[in-house]
């Protein structure tokens, strides 16, 4: 981890040194935030990342909603929805919608599971470094709330025509949104690197 750290509000650099306590770290000069220590460990960081690994393979196999009319029920899970957007002649929109719903929240729960469990044991995973900075750079990628968001507005829409049944996948996918959310929170690159730093000793 680098010591030096620069105030981005007014460029006035500081030595980063211990921090007794967890919370947010301002410039002594403008009082503008720096950066947060955590107060959550890598336990915390560790279960997070196995529950979402859970929800992230229920909302794949169960059915994410079943609709009902005159009589037929037809049922669709995550992947159904993106190869049925691909079937409907709209490729693009469903391997975006593979991609950032299935495939980088894949590679973030699993890159962070392949790096803190090493770290935990006071190890460290081959690449970490080069698997971290790409986490860190998809990470703006991962877009559960959307999906969530457009998913509950077209059901809305299609309630007026269909019954809609909406499937074990839907909230295993709406509580996966949260836990993906609270894993971003608290693996903050500082505090990756902090427990890099700890594992050294
Ligand atoms: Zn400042």
């Amino acid at each position: 981890m680098a010591s030096l750290i620069v105030c981005h509000a007014c460029d006035l650099v500081h030595r980063r040194g211990p921090i007794a306590d967890p919370g947010r770290v301002r410039c002594a000069r403008c009082h503008a935030e720096l950066y947060r220590t955590n107060s959550a460990g890598i336990d915390t960081a560790i279960a997070l990342a196995v529950t979402a690994s859970v929800l992230l393979l229920l909302s794949n196999v169960y059915p994410l909603v079943a609709l009902q009319l005159n009589g037929t029920t037809r049922e669709t899970t995550l992947l159904g929805a993106a190869l049925g957007l691909y079937a409907q002649g709209y490729g693009a929109i469903g391997a975006l919608v593979l991609l950032t719903t299935v495939l980088i929240p894949l590679f973030q729960i699993s890159t962070l599971l392949y790096v803190l469990l090493p770290l935990r044991m006071y190890r460290r995973a081959p690449r970490q470094r080069e698997l971290f900075h790409a986490l860190t750079r998809l990470r703006p990628w991962a877009m559960p709330e959307v999906f969530m968001l457009g998913a509950l507005v077209a059901l809305v829409k299609l309630s007026a025509m269909a019954q809609v049944v909406p499937g074990i996948s839907l909230f295993c996918y709406g509580a996966l949104m949260l836990t993906l959310a609270a894993l971003t929170s608290v693996t903050p690159t500082a505090q990756f690197w902090q427990w890099v730093e700890g594992s050294r000793t």
